[in-house]
């Protein structure tokens, strides 16, 4: 088979929402599965409602998600030089042509259809009368009369529409704009774009530009129609179930492979496996695999994948996803071990990224503040001596890791006979100035050596100073 070559051609009409990022990802994940070709191409031909800001959150978008493509953005804006030619070439070879009937009959044509209970259609009057271009003509295809046209829909098999049902539609407006399906097959014919994958919305322009492909001579390219994405009452996912754009779920904290993997199997299917990596997205994804029904979108669902991948994914991975939520709190910090080691000991205690930042505040803070009644429970002048004690071991430890860190701590218990928990409360309230946090020699660790100390004496002056 040739090279697969796959398109994304988004309407820049407002944000990238839930339904168009499955799309991109299916033609994304296919077009890297088949080590073929993607095409990202911007549809802004309707001037008065596309807009730069929605084209700039649309890339911002498909960046977040790490959808890359090969070719473009082409912009059909910038290309109707290109629609033109192709319109006088269907012309040329008598497959299009113009048409000068006006509103009021066309208006009358809708009237009569309409009458005798027929679905509105041109009636063909211009048909063969091979006009010349006027300055209020429009060009319309010569569509076929009888018989039928059969979508070949890789997902919902042959669609079959009567050709009786369609008419002579309207290729070029008579301002010399091309219309929608024109454009896109005239893109999709010279992107080289085999395989089109799109939401079934769409699924009533296909008879038409299977129609122009057919007069341009040229082959088709494989359809799939995808159902569209259901909110939890099975209507269509809009704003009333939630939150649309894509950018949304990343400002509330989702990994973006998280977010991949959800919206995947809203649609695709892989056995009842439920977690995907990207690189296994990319070699299991198929076409074959994709549903009839349509998937329903579960905020829970997504929440607790979400949870999955932050767990399972390198700490380095999720870095670059932590640092905006971090910067928001006011923390700076640099790659390296440390970030890591604060994801490491965070990591299977948070669901979203916000919480992780919220969660990680006391690693970076210079004071603690100590909870009220965690203060009042462990920061008592029982502690001060195993703070105390604490600080002279540690200090006296030359290498401060996990294993002599646990060391000091058995040592302690050897010596006084305490549980481990009643030395590692107050620790943890020193360090945290809570009572629930990740294990104490895991934090500890992670703020080196310097600065546990640190904790540890104010935490000790804290309780001198209650007691005076
Ligand atoms: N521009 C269309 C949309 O945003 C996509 C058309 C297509 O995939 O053919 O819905």
């Amino acid at each position: 088979m040739d090279t697969v070559i796959t398109r994304f051609p988004p309407s820049p009409t407002g944000y990238l929402h839930v339904g168009g990022a499955r799309t991109a990802l299916f033609n994304w994940l296919y077009a890297r599965h088949m080590k073929g070709r993607f095409v990202l191409r911007i549809e802004d031909t309707d001037t008065r409602r596309s807009t730069q800001a929605s084209v700039d959150a649309i890339f911002e978008a498909l960046e977040w998600l790490g959808i890359d493509w090969d070719e473009g953005p082409y912009f059909q804006s910038k290309r109707f030089d290109i629609y033109l030619e192709y319109i006088d070439k269907l012309i040329d070879s008598g497959n299009a042509y113009y048409c000068t009937c006006s509103q009021e009959k066309l208006e009358e044509m809708r009237a009569t259809a309409m009458a005798s209970g027929k679905k509105p259609k041109y009636d063909g009057t211009c048909r063969n009368k091979e006009l010349k271009k006027t300055d209020n003509a429009v060009v319309r295809i010569k569509a076929p009369l009888d018989g039928t046209t059969v979508v070949r829909d890789v997902i919902k098999n042959n669609i079959v529409f009567n050709n009786t049902e369609l008419d002579d539609f309207i290729i070029c407006r008579s301002d010399g704009t091309p219309t929608y399906n024109l454009a896109v097959v005239v893109d999709d014919i010279t992107m080289s774009i085999n395989t089109i994958i799109r939401g079934d919305d769409h699924v009533n322009n296909t008879p038409k530009q299977i129609i122009i492909y057919n007069a341009l001579g040229h082959s088709l390219p494989v359809f799939g129609h995808v159902p569209m994405v259901l909110g939890s009452d099975k209507t269509r996912l809009s704003k009333r179930h939630g939150a649309m754009s894509v950018t949304e779920y990343k400002d509330m904290g989702y990994l973006p492979d998280a977010f991949i993997n959800y919206i995947v199997r809203l649609g695709w299917s892989y056995g009842d496996q439920e977690f995907f990596t990207r690189d296994e997205l990319i070699e299991k994804f198929s076409l074959e695999n994709i549903g009839r029904s349509a998937g329903v979108f579960d905020i829970n669902k997504l929440l607790a994948l979400n949870a999955d991948h932050i767990k399972l994914s390198d700490p380095d991975k999720i870095t670059k996803h932590l640092a905006p939520f971090l910067n928001k709190l006011g923390f700076e910090f640099r790659e390296g071990p440390f970030i890591e080691g604060v994801i490491k000991t965070l990591n299977a205690r948070s669901k979203t990224l916000k919480e992780m930042a919220e969660n990680a505040a006391f690693y970076f803070q210079d004071t603690i503040s100590y909870q009220e009644d965690a203060a009042s429970k462990f920061l008592t002048a029982d502690s001060v001596e195993i703070l105390n004690t604490l600080i002279a071991l540690f200090e006296a430890l030359e290498s401060f890791d996990e294993k002599s860190i646990e060391n000091v701590f058995v040592k302690i218990m050897e010596q006084t006979g305490l549980k481990l928990g009643k030395i590692a409360q107050p620790v943890r309230v020193a360090l945290t100035g809570k009572t629930i946090s990740p294990g104490v020699f895991e934090i500890l660790n992670v703020l080196g050596k310097e600065k546990s100390i640190n904790r540890l004496k104010m935490a000790a002056s804290f309780i001198g100073d209650k007691k005076s």
